[in-house]
């Protein structure tokens, strides 16, 4: 169902109203995890500063380790719904399992599934079922035909409206937190009709490799990027390291405007 036999032209996949897709470059960004309502919405003007047409934030964290900030679950969720009604901006945000898919979808214009739930069938069969588009991130040791089999289960169900993520590989190279596969980006597009977009912050892990990954991202063809912000980065809960800060905001702006006409 997601590949290009099933159906040839690439599609657009509408979040609250806005494109996802071929034509157009589409910035998600917002803070890697909400935290207070003032964060968050300090988060979300800045990423329209750098373009952002849609929101980040999690409110369930699925984090390697049980001792690091898990998220503030719904009260989380509904501090998103606020600051979509201020800001405008559609909600992207995770889901880690599929009892809360629903809870989830009820705040949410899309649901996230991250690269550690990537072949969590249960949880994508749900997603299927859930009437909201998804975000799939790629697992970091998936390869890309497990990927597309991950997003064939959402498929199946019923649900066509899925956006696939590229967020860096596990490699043997420690200089940065993931490898990003930008190779994947012209595969995948040719494999699937899905869009594809990229993580340069999860990736990298790194706050200076964010704009050049972007970049990279926008050069491959990538339908658009997800960026993590955040407004006082040392006091972050989560990936702080890889958060952007008002001075960069213009250079990602500046990618996307500049770059999209070589789409
Ligand atoms: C995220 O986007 O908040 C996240 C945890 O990403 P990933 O699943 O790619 O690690």
């Amino acid at each position: 169902l997601v590949s290009r036999e099933h159906h040839a032209t690439r599609s657009v996949i509408r979040v609250g109203g806005v494109p996802i897709g071929p034509d157009t470059l589409s910035v998600i960004a917002g803070p890697c995890a909400v935290e207070t309502p003032e964060q968050t919405l300090a988060a979300v003007l800045m990423a329209k500063q750098a373009g952002a047409s849609l929101l980040r934030g999690g409110a369930f964290k699925p984090r390697t380790s049980p001792y690091s900030y898990q998220g503030l679950g719904e009260r989380g969720l509904k501090i998103l719904a606020d600051v979509r009604e201020e800001t405008g901006l559609p909600v992207v945000t995770e889901v880690i399992d599929p009892g809360s898919v629903d809870m989830v979808a009820s705040y949410a214009d899309m649901l996230q599934v991250g690269a550690r739930n990537m072949q969590n069938f249960a949880l994508l069969q749900a997603v299927g079922r859930a009437g909201k588009p998804v975000l799939l991130k790629r697992g970091f040791s998936a390869t890309i035909e497990e990927w597309l089999s991950a997003a064939e289960y959402i498929a199946q169900r019923g649900n066509l409206d899925i956006v696939l993520c590229e967020r860096g590989i596990r490699t043997f190279e420690t200089a940065t937190r993931n490898t990003l596969d930008i190779s994947a980006v012209p595969v995948v597009q040719r494999l699937s009709h899905l869009p594809v977009i990229v993580d340069p912050s999860h990736s990298g892990g790194r706050r200076d490799l964010v704009v050049p990954l972007t970049r990279a991202a926008i050069a491959a063809g990538a339908d658009g990027v997800i960026i993590d912000i955040h407004p006082e980065p040392k006091t972050a809960r989560c990936d702080g390291d890889q958060a952007l800060i008002e001075s960069d905001l213009r250079e990602v702006a500046d990618a996307v405007t500049i770059l999209s006409p070589l789409m």
